[in-house]
């Protein structure tokens, strides 16, 4: 892929994201993804820029987070020929856990991986669709990193600059998102 067909491609989903004032409660902009996975077109084009973003890293596993780092998560590790590992919120997942607590803006929220998912020699690509204020991705990190990792990439779909989000990750770790909003 060109640098000018991957630009038309972000400029294309960018216009896709779908924008729903006061949901699900007022003074929210919600970017809703659902219209990029809608069509062949746009699910392709998503599916092709994340894998060129990452296919010479030597990704082992995506790990994806509840709920919609579900949707491309698999996609692409099919793509990389990388395995797919959930994290989950508390209580769903069936073997033994690492588990990590992370302030949400009502009260604490735990997320979830199973022991076993992941291994030393793992290079792991973690997803999620939007990155907001930056709790769940950075629980998620910390979460990876007791399971004792190789390297760490992240991920995200969408992000929303003016919530800085970004500068709670460690300079060792990239991120990238492909689309960005200001709020
Ligand atoms: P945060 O931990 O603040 O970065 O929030 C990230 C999670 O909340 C992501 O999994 C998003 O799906 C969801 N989220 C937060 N803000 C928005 C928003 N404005 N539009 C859509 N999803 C959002």
């Amino acid at each position: 892929m060109t640098e000018k067909e991957k630009k038309q491609k972000l400029k294309a989903l960018k216009d896709t994201v779908r924008n729903i004032p006061d949901f699900p409660i007022p003074g929210i902009q919600f970017k809703d993804v659902t219209p990029l996975f809608k069509t062949k077109e746009s699910l392709r084009d998503l599916s092709d820029v994340l894998v060129e973003e990452y296919k010479n890293k030597g990704i082992t596993k995506v790990v994806g987070i509840e709920s919609r780092g579900f949707i491309m998560g698999p996609i692409v590790a099919l793509e990389l020929n990388a395995g797919f590992i959930p994290i989950r919120k508390e209580g769903k997942l069936p073997a033994d856990v690492f588990e990590e607590a992370y302030e949400k803006e009502y009260g604490i929220d735990k997320i979830q991986i199973h022991k076993d998912s992941l291994s030393e020699n793992d290079v792991v690509l973690l997803h999620d669709d939007l990155l907001a204020t930056g709790g769940t991705m950075l629980a998620a990190v910390n979460l990876v990193r007791k399971a004792g990792v190789k390297k760490i990439y992240v991920n995200f779909i969408i992000e929303l600059e003016d919530l800085k989000g970004r500068v709670l990750f460690p300079e060792e770790i990239e991120v990238v998102s492909l689309i960005k909003f200001g709020i």
